[in-house]
């Protein structure tokens, strides 16, 4: 039996109750379509980082070039340097991997879709990507979707063949 291509998931959309308010977000095409293909590699940074379940909201505040991780409701809960440490030790374990699919909007998991905030907490109409997500693509720029997208059968459709035509790539260079 061949074995399957491996994506990372963002944890939440596989149906496990891991965010911030004990909730999970399930992507039924996740969990019933591609995993039937694919082998999905469940991620859920905050939790990895060593937060619990429930925990304060966070959101990203500050410059675009240097935006922290900052408490929702309490500015003085900072956890930008604990999810920078945790990328840093996580990425190199994820090698394996031929594609993300991202939960949006998350501060930590979204991609290109995650609000920014001033300093002070005020809304902005910047968008960007979470923490981790930022790292996983400056550590290796490969296909990454957000659930939100896999509605769209010709967004799916492309992200499939990009994750087929990665995988191709990195077993070739293997
Ligand atoms: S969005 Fe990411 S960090 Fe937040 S609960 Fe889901 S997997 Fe965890």
């Amino acid at each position: 039996m061949t074995e399957k291509i491996c994506i990372g998931v963002s944890r939440c959309l596989l149906g496990d109750a891991v965010r911030y308010d004990g909730q999970s977000k399930p992507s039924a095409i996740a969990i019933e379509q591609l995993a039937e293909q694919f082998e999905l590699i469940p991620i859920c940074p905050e939790v990895e980082a060593g937060l619990s379940i429930p925990r304060p909201p966070v959101q990203l505040r500050g410059r675009i070039d240097s935006l922290r991780l900052i408490g929702r409701d309490d500015p003085k809960l900072e956890i930008t340097g604990l999810m920078h440490d945790y990328c840093e030790q996580k990425l190199p374990k994820l090698e394996q991997l031929a594609g993300f699919i991202a939960k949006s909007r998350s501060p930590s998991c979204g991609y290109n879709s995650t609000p920014v905030f001033t300093d002070n907490g005020e809304a902005t109409s910047l968008l960007t990507s979470g923490i981790f997500t930022q790292s996983l693509v400056e550590h290796r720029l490969l296909p990454i979707i957000e659930e939100t997208q896999l509605e769209q059968p010709s967004l799916l459709n492309a992200f499939i063949q990009a994750v087929n035509e990665y995988d191709k790539r990195l077993t070739s260079s293997d």
